[in-house]
């Protein structure tokens, strides 16, 4: 496959509104339901969806979090320094998706060795932990996914700050208490509330107030923050501190880590609580024995590109990597536009069928993630897709291990129940570059929006829900599920932080939040820009489709009015505007992203509106 042509930052940049109604109607392009630019409150750092520029660069969902990034940049950190720094800075002003009670994924690419090397932070289910574990044992019926993520059961073992020292050991230049102090500064001094934190803070409020550390920290007189308000959290600028002091044995091996497990046993409700918040199991010895592995990434090659993400516990890798093998075999060009997104979304709901059957965490079970990444699986699959007609779901899933991928085309009659999974605008994603070439592409979390509601009384930070991405029981009866819960175990992941190199060298990283979205979401931004040859700031504010492995694709409603969709659905795709959670989808994903320029320049790149637009800074900009 020939090498993309990189598209213009410049050149392919719609500047006004107008301009984008121009453009769409002359070439009907995918970049037409732009919103207007986010604007920052006062008394926030700038919002700038785009910079471009030299020596380094961060991207993140908030502009304190970047600025705490940039900060250690322009004082000599190197590109893992700042990527802790903006996490432990998220942790704070985004703490309903990420801080240290929570996991993630970690890739960095080194400039020295040329290498791409990950860190699985994921958290691992309590050494308890059984098969059954979220059946009820009242009932012998699974408990319902809103009572599991509300509850003790749903906490596992948190990764979090594990990754952040295994990053700076092996990679950083900084002590963590440094990589500390940008969060410290924030949570003791404050931010100023915006709309997402204040409706994020809303939508959780039947369950905040169940718990008394929540509610007194995120509720302050029974309601959320105003927007326009500073909101300072003194309690995690002291646990942070402590960190800073102790070391992460405070956590791991001391009095945090008995706190931990001890919130989880003993959620601490209100009296007389109107939810029933199951206690949980989770010891200090399962954080004492806590890991967080480095590992090789996944790797496929599409259009000339390496294209690295995380292996399992995460899906991740192996699905946005099968769905651009699968991809590799089509014409994805600009000039039919119909058979490019069609093409899309076939890829992606194949790649969703066999991550169903084969993804989970792999020291329980065989994933055949080198089949699930080989050019030829990806050869033996495309075979599915027709330019006329449309997949029905769920797809039968392949198996890399047998002769033609185990893949009859054209494809069989639908079997099983189709996918349901959660989709929320939970988790963040950030990505860091420094002068001498390092680059981090990092998603953590806490899994849902708030995750299990359960604040550390006196610490200032939840505790994850990622329990809950255990397949409760199995999601095909008779087929092998391979996210079953377990003792030790990592529950499957969707995140996908991606770093693509070019001859070595870094051409691009990127990532995004949004449960088994983030998936499509990674895929479509890559899609957008290699073959459709948008710049990466339209590839991201590009309207969404996310299709997985359902009868119907999740769509943003700006999709539904671009001009492809009528042929589309003539074609015989089905959009919907609600996911299966019942949750509508105003917003899908909510990206970062960093592209490499051929002229040294890095553009540094975030959602111009959605998740009320991410803060993208460089170093030294040059406009
Ligand atoms: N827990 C999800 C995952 O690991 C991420 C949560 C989200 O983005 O909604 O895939």
């Amino acid at each position: 496959m020939p090498t993309p042509t990189r598209p213009s930052p410049r050149r392919r940049r719609f500047r006004t509104a107008a301009a984008v109604v121009a453009a769409v109607a002359l070439t009907g392009s995918l970049t037409a339901a732009r919103s207007a630019p986010n604007t920052s409150l006062p008394g926030e750092p700038p919002r700038t969806p785009v910079a471009t520029g030299y020596g380094g660069a961060v991207s993140s969902v908030s502009p304190y979090a970047t600025q705490a990034g940039l900060n250690v940049l322009k004082h000599g950190g190197n590109a893992v320094d700042a990527a802790v720094a903006t996490a432990a800075a998220l942790g704070v002003v985004e703490p309903y998706s990420a801080g240290i009670g929570g996991g993630g994924f970690f890739v960095y690419y080194d400039a020295r060795t040329h290498r791409v090397s990950t860190i699985d932070g994921r958290e691992t289910g309590p050494s308890t932990m059984t098969t059954d574990f979220f059946i009820d044992p009242k009932t012998g019926q699974p408990l319902s996914f809103t009572e599991a993520v509300n509850s003790g059961l749903s906490v596992g073992t948190p990764g979090t700050l594990k990754t952040w020292t295994t990053a700076l050991d092996k990679w950083g230049s900084i002590p963590l208490k440094k990589a500390l102090q940008g969060g410290i500064d924030i949570a003791q001094d404050g931010f100023v509330v915006d709309p997402t934190f204040n409706a994020f803070t809303a939508m959780n409020q039947a369950r905040f107030s169940q718990i008394v550390p929540t509610a007194k920290l995120f509720l302050p007189n029974g309601a959320p923050p105003a927007v326009g308000s500073v909101f300072k959290n003194p309690d995690l600028a002291k646990t942070y501190k402590l960190i800073a002091k102790e070391g992460p044995s405070v956590f791991y091996h001391g009095v945090l880590g008995q706190e931990v497990a001890n919130t989880a046993q003993h959620p601490p409700t209100i009296a007389n609580p109107t939810m029933n918040f199951r206690p949980g199991v989770l010891t200090a010895s399962d954080l004492a024995h806590y890991t967080a592995p480095v590992q090789a990434p996944t790797h496929v090659s599409y259009k000339g590109l390496d294209v690295y993400s995380i292996a399992p516990p995460s899906s991740g890798g192996t699905t946005v990597g099968e769905a651009l093998n699968i991809l590799s075999n089509f014409d994805v060009s600009p000039s039919d536009q119909v058979q490019a997104l069609h093409t899309y979304d076939e890829a992606s709901r194949i790649a969703f069928a066999d991550r169903n059957r084969w993804v989970g965490d792999a020291a329980f079970s065989n994933v055949p993630v080198k089949g699930l990444t080989s050019a030829l699986y990806g050869k033996e699959r495309s075979c599915l897709i027709s330019p006329t007609s449309t997949l029905t779901s769920p797809v039968k899933p392949g198996d890399p291990s047998v002769p033609g991928g185990g893949t009859t085309c054209p494809s069989g009659t639908p079997t099983g129940t189709e996918y349901t999974g959660t989709e929320g605008l939970s988790t963040t994603h950030l990505v860091t570059a420094d002068r001498w070439g390092n680059v981090v592409s990092y998603t953590l979390t806490i899994e849902q929006t708030g995750g299990s509601a359960i604040t550390v009384p006196g610490r200032g930070f939840l505790l994850n829900n990622e329990m809950t991405d255990f397949d409760f029981t199995p999601v095909h009866p008779g087929q092998p599920d391979p996210n079953l819960p377990d003792a030790g175990k990592r529950p499957r992941s969707s995140m996908s932080p991606t770093i693509l190199l070019k001859d070595g060298r870094p051409y691009m990283a990127l990532g995004s939040p949004g449960g088994a979205t983030i998936i499509t979401t990674v895929l479509q931004i890559l899609v957008n820009h290699l073959d459709l040859g948008m710049s990466l700031e339209d590839s991201i504010a590009a309207p969404r489709a996310s299709q997985r492995d359902r009868s119907v694709t999740d769509v943003e409603p700006a999709f539904l009015t671009l001009p492809q969709v009528p042929a589309l659905e003539a074609l015989g795709e089905k959009f919907s505007l609600v996911a299966p959670s019942g949750t509508p989808t105003p917003e899908i994903g909510a990206a970062t992203g960093l592209e490499f320029l051929p002229n040294g320049e890095i553009q540094a790149a975030a959602e111009p509106a959605r998740r009320g637009g991410g803060s993208a800074m460089v170093v030294h900009p040059v406009r």
